[in-house]
């Protein structure tokens, strides 16, 4: 028995839909870019999904755990490598 399981939101998914929504974009617009559901857009739009109940992210960089995309920690090393 096979369960459908809607793919996790990442932080940097929830952070962009919640932007384009604050800048008037529509909850349909926003499903069919970000491809999420529409569950997901209401809660985001009402705020009770943020970016911290997100599934982390692995940074194909360090391999951390990232809340935010581009990882804050290999930008600052590329920064300082530069
Ligand atoms: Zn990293």
């Amino acid at each position: 028995m096979r369960k459908y399981k809607p793919s996790a939101l990442g932080a940097s998914t929830i952070v962009e839909a919640k932007r384009l929504l604050d800048s008037g974009l529509s909850k349909s617009y926003v499903m069919r870019n970000l491809r999420i559901g529409q569950g997901s857009v209401n809660r985001i739009a009402a705020g009770t999904l943020t970016a911290k109940e997100a599934t982390p992210v692995r940074c194909p960089g360090c391999g951390g755990l990232l809340e935010v995309t581009p990882c804050i920690a290999c930008e600052t090393r590329t920064l300082v490598a530069a």
